[in-house]
């Protein structure tokens, strides 16, 4: 299977890092959409937040502690923040890796397209 954040998993091609664990990976966005953006993955393949089930609710709790530790320790973000996840191509999903994206750093408008 073809799936880029696998292949950062591993190490296989690189990332900018900021954290990780035994269950997950924080990187930046190589296309950063505001000043602080960065993504947070689970570090088993699962494909969209379709895919989500009892067996994952660990490490999706385990997820939103993690943003919500690195976050109070950015203080780009103090002000507030932004959790974005895609699903399906309606959404505009390009990888098919759940991954949540942190957008912050500006104030950010409501609705999104
Ligand atoms: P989405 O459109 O919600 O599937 O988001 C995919 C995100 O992954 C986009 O914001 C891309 O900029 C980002 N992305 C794609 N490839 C890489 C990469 N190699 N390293 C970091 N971010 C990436
Ligand atoms: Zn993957």
């Amino acid at each position: 299977m073809d799936c880029i954040f696998c292949e950062i998993i591993k190490k296989e091609i690189p990332a900018s890092i900021l954290y990780e664990d035994e269950k997950i990976l924080i990187f930046n966005d190589l296309n950063p959409e505001a000043p602080i953006h960065f993504l947070v993955i689970p570090k088993e393949h699962i494909a969209s937040t379709n895919e989500i089930n009892t067996c994952s609710s660990d490490v999706i709790s385990h997820i939103f502690v993690k943003i919500a530790e690195l976050s109070k320790n950015i203080k780009e973000l103090k002000d507030g923040y932004r959790i974005v996840t895609n699903c399906g191509k309606n959404a505009g999903q390009t990888v098919k890796h759940l991954h949540f994206h942190v957008l912050g750093g500006r104030k950010l408008s409501w609705p999104p397209g």
